[in-house]
């Protein structure tokens, strides 16, 4: 091990400086004297850019920024961003339904620019605990801090099941990299490309496509239809504090059980983006007389190969299986948890359920062998304790204020969500 002696010492150590961390990383530095670093593999503070297709919306309220709801007087707050910048009016007389993907990655930068030591290009490889000491975080094998608490933000990464993963990648991508691939592609709009995965990431590569001008699109889902997000009011009822707190009175099946049950109120597409698929598939069909889009529900590409200049994908349906027979097939099936670079002799300390999952406590901690008052918390991987708003922006302060006040011992914010209609118990 390389010597440690002169290493940064900080209160907590956050791995990752996605949108969770950095909202725990401006409230702490708000409110306490408690320093905190955090440590990024990325170059910079950009957020799924490869996913940032041109007329890409949010899918939450700018409401929900990195600190609003639990300290809105707070400098970094996304009011504030409009105005330091002068974009306040222009933005407010575009009367956005939900603001440009890329106003929140911008609003991003500008609150990461601002926060103190957040370090990029460092990949932590390893976090392992020293006895007395505290946590030590390793990037490329040498040491980069020390701590007395630890924070996993670590996020996700997109997934590509095995029999999807052997096509060539320069015809079979995951959607993160249309759009280094579209130079080449369009040599040939014409050609069949298929979309698999019905969700956002899905429809958007679908609009990215008909807009580059391609004339056979093939959109496959799983679903048995393309399934729009329940944004009532009453599923948003979801995404509140007092839901938190309902399931963690239930039991663990019980609550499994609700959390499945609540996903269409966000695992599917947001309904202006599917009106606008459909505007636009019909617009070329009045244009080419024919749909460029084809809308394939109900099918599970289990499998692709290629044959020659095409790819072969083969598919389950209800009641069959079915062959599709395209040039370039672009993946968007959803995403999985990044790993958390725990050391071995860590990991082994950490208490893990029945599935192996590990236990996160109410205040987003874990529960581990020997802490001694050294807490380890994870961000975005409680779905199953907290609830589908757990991977979500929507309650982003709301975590990052019940783990401050869990790290500090006392309530250093509030968080109350009290007056609302529905009674959960
Ligand atoms: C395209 C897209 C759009 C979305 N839009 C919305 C939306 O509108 N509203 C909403 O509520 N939710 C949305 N989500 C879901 C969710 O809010 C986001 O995924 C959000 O980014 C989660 O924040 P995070 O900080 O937990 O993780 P991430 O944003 O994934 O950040 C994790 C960070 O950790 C870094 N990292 C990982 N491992 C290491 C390591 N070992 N060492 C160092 N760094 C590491 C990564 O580089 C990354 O920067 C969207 C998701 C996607 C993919």
């Amino acid at each position: 091990m390389n010597d440690t002696t002169e290493l940064p010492r900080f209160f907590a150590i956050g791995i990752g400086a996605g949108p969770a961390n950095l909202s725990l990383a401006a409230l702490l530095q708000h409110r306490t004297e408690e320093n905190i670093a955090l440590f990024d593999k990325s170059s910079d503070s950009s957020w799924h850019s490869g996913l940032l297709h041109p007329g890409v919306r949010m899918q939450t309220s700018w409401m929900k920024d990195l600190v609003s709801l639990v300290d809105p007087t707070h400098e970094l707050s996304f009011l504030n961003y409009l105005v330091t910048e002068s974009r306040l009016f222009a933005l407010i007389n575009s009367q956005f339904d939900v603001i440009p993907r890329r106003e929140y990655m911008r609003y991003l930068s500008w609150a990461a620019s601002k926060i103190n030591d957040i370090h990029y290009n460092t990949p932590i490889d390893e976090v392992n605990f020293v006895e007395n000491e505290g946590f030590y975080a390793y990037s490329n094998g040498s040491p980069v801090a020390c701590s007395e608490h630890l924070v996993m933000g670590v996020g996700t990464r997109p997934s590509v099941p095995a029999g999807l993963a052997t096509m060539p990648q320069d015809r079979a991508f995951i959607a993160d990299d249309l759009a280094s691939h579209l130079p080449d592609m369009s040599a040939d709009p014409s050609a069949p490309v298929a979309v698999i995965g019905g969700g956002q990431t899905g429809v958007e590569a679908v609009l990215r496509l008909l807009g580059a001008g391609f004339t056979n699109i093939k959109w496959l889902g799983r679903r048995q239809w393309f399934q729009t997000i329940d944004d009532s009011p009453a599923a948003n009822d979801i995404y509140r504090p007092a839901h938190q707190q309902f399931l963690q009175g239930l039991t663990r099946s019980t609550r499994k059980r609700l959390v499945e049950e609540a996903a269409p109120t966000g695992d599917a597409l947001t309904p202006g983006a599917l009106r606008v698929l459909y505007q636009a598939n019909y617009d070329r069909m009045l244009e080419y007389g024919d749909f460029p889009v084809k809308l394939l529900p109900g099918r599970d590409v289990t499998e692709g190969q290629a044959d020659g200049d095409e790819l072969v994908l083969q598919c389950t349906t209800a009641e069959r299986l079915e062959e599709h027979r395209v040039r370039y097939a672009i993946i968007a099936v959803g995403r999985q948890d990044a790993p958390m670079p725990f050391s071995v002799e860590l990991r082994d300390r950490l208490d893990v359920d029945e599935d192996g999952d590990i236990v996160v406590d109410e205040d987003y901690s874990v529960r581990w062998k020997g802490m001694n008052g050294h807490r380890i918390y994870v961000l975005n991987r409680a779905r199953y304790s907290h609830g589908i708003a757990d991977a979500n922006l929507t309650l982003l302060p709301v975590r990052a204020a019940v783990v401050i006040n869990s790290m500090l011992g006392g309530e250093i914010f509030a968080v109350r969500d009290d007056l609302g209609p529905v009674q959960w118990d």
